[in-house]
């Protein structure tokens, strides 16, 4: 069965691509999500039906781009550890172990 979310995906309008499009820049190989973050993440709010959906724009874009995410991958993750990247090719759904893996290893680097 799909979630609320998914089906608000689904029936995603026009003006909403346009809008999502407009907070997005293109930063060397990366596309970086400008507008609005919460809890570090890129939000979109999709109005439509009697309850507003927010959604985190990464996992709006992995649902567009690959389908419904697979139950043991429930994450959505970046591969070019620009976590604001909406990139496709960058993106990848992961599980909670992996997400775990791929933030230590960032931190990792950071230092
Ligand atoms: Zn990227």
């Amino acid at each position: 069965m799909l979630s609320q979310r998914d089906l608000a995906i689904r029936n995603l309008r026009e003006k909403d691509y346009r809008a999502i499009l407009d907070r997005v820049e293109i930063e060397g190989d990366c596309h970086v999500w400008k507008g609005r973050l919460s809890r570090g993440k890129g939000r979109f709010t999709i109005y439509q039906g009697p309850q507003p959906v927010e959604i985190t724009v990464a996992r709006l874009v992995a649902y567009l781009a690959f389908g419904k995410a697979p139950e043991n991958k429930t994450q959505v993750t970046t591969t070019c550890n620009n976590r604001n990247c909406l990139r496709k090719e960058h993106l990848t759904y992961a599980s909670d172990e992996e997400v775990r893996k791929r933030r230590k290893e960032r931190n990792a680097r950071r230092r």
